[in-house]
């Protein structure tokens, strides 16, 4: 098999309404799709999101790396037919690793290119990436996402999400205003509903102890990165004295962070995100590494992310059996239009749907993907 030609798409899908949180207020969906076809006419497509905030990566610089140093690693080569249950580990040392800036970690350019090459090369065998991760035994139940906001609108939130039925909700916070309305939501939700809170940075060391002492009375599951990336000794002395468990998301984009988090005893869980963490394999390294160190982990997701990465971390999150939520599958919850027919989506109260289809399960239409192009690059 062989990789004759590709496209780099940079895509620009409207959301239904804006997402806020400590970074960021998104009304539009920045992926880059990468597809790539085989010589005999069969074709693959990933996605990754870069994130200037996490990886380093702009829109531009990503789709210019997979471009100038990915693609060609893996164009015009003939690959043989991998087993499905080597695929992952086989589809990594096909990319190459190169990286041209300390403060820049490829893995949004790296997930697309590994996505589509795991989609493609799992069609010419005609399997499912359920061949290549096997679904553990358990249901897989999506959480709603609240972003930030006022306390009637969080709260408005919170009565959608528990009148749903969803099962693990968390809410983005961004100061400690946000308390009152942690005890409004926590109201609504009651005791059953699982609730996590993500600060993605919001506050000082100081200010993120007091957070966490004033989270105490609402059974909180854990609070996500609530002091920036950069300080792991500062995340262990919080953590060392919080009521409530700590998580690391952007203090954990490598496999490098991941050790660093673990010995220095940093936080009680893990979000893997497989954009973030640069593809499949890379993320599935890190869970290997949580599991080995007693830390909990739950599989989150990029906001915006169509339904080529929701597929994928719809088998990750089949086949980790330790995972403790899950995030995406937004599908048009949250984007005007979807690039697939049917989106991934999860269903009432949140469940996954089962992913059985041949590559990554996600049947993706070419003309939406160029109806939402702000530009298409063939290579
Ligand atoms: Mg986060």
């Amino acid at each position: 098999m062989k990789i004759v030609s590709g496209s780099i798409i940079r895509l620009r899908i409207p959301f239904v309404e804006t997402f806020r949180h400590h970074l960021a207020a998104r009304s539009f969906s920045d992926s880059i799709v990468v597809k790539l076809k085989t010589d005999s006419g069969l074709v693959g497509y990933g996605e990754g999101v870069p994130r200037s905030y996490v990886t380093g990566e702009t829109q531009a610089a990503c789709l210019q790396h997979i471009q100038s140093k990915l693609l060609p690693t893996v164009m015009q080569k003939e690959f043989p037919a991998f087993a499905a249950t080597h695929l992952v580990a086989e589809v990594g040392r096909l990319i190459s690793d190169e990286s041209d800036a300390d403060a820049v970690v490829w893995h949004a350019a790296r997930c697309a290119v590994e996505l589509a090459l795991l989609d493609v090369c799992l069609k010419v065998g005609s399997n499912s990436l359920r061949e290549a991760l096997p679904p553990a035994d358990h249901d897989v139940f999506y959480t709603a996402v609240i972003g930030s906001g006022s306390l009637a609108s969080v709260t408005a939130m919170a009565k959608r999400c528990k009148a749903a039925g969803f099962r693990s909700v968390k809410m983005k916070i961004t100061s400690m205003d946000a308390l009152e309305s942690v005890a409004a939501v926590r109201n609504i939700l009651g005791p059953d509903v699982s609730f996590r809170l993500d600060a993605n940075g919001a506050f000082d060391a100081e200010g993120a102890a007091a957070l966490l002492d004033g989270l105490a009375p609402y059974d909180i599951q854990c609070v996500e990165q609530p002091i920036p990336r950069g300080d792991v000794a500062a995340l262990a002395t919080l953590q060392a004295s919080s009521p409530v468990p700590i998580m690391a998301d952007e203090s954990l984009v490598t496999e490098a962070d991941a050790l660093e988090l673990i010995r220095a005893q940093g936080v009680d869980y893990f979000n893997l995100r497989i954009s973030k963490c640069g593809g499949i394999g890379r993320t599935l390294a890190i869970a290997k590494l949580a599991r080995e160190a007693g830390i909990r982990v739950v599989l989150g997701c990029q906001v915006g992310e169509t339904s080529i990465l929701s597929a994928a971390g719809c088998h990750v999150a089949s086949h980790l059996a330790e995972v403790r939520a899950v995030e995406g599958a937004y599908g048009t919850h949250l984007l005007v239009e979807d690039v697939a027919d049917p989106p991934i989506m999860f269903s009432d109260g949140g469940l996954a749907p089962a992913l059985t289809g041949i590559g990554l399960g996600c049947n993706v239409r070419e003309d939406k993907l160029r109806h939402y192009a702000e530009e298409w690059i063939d290579v």
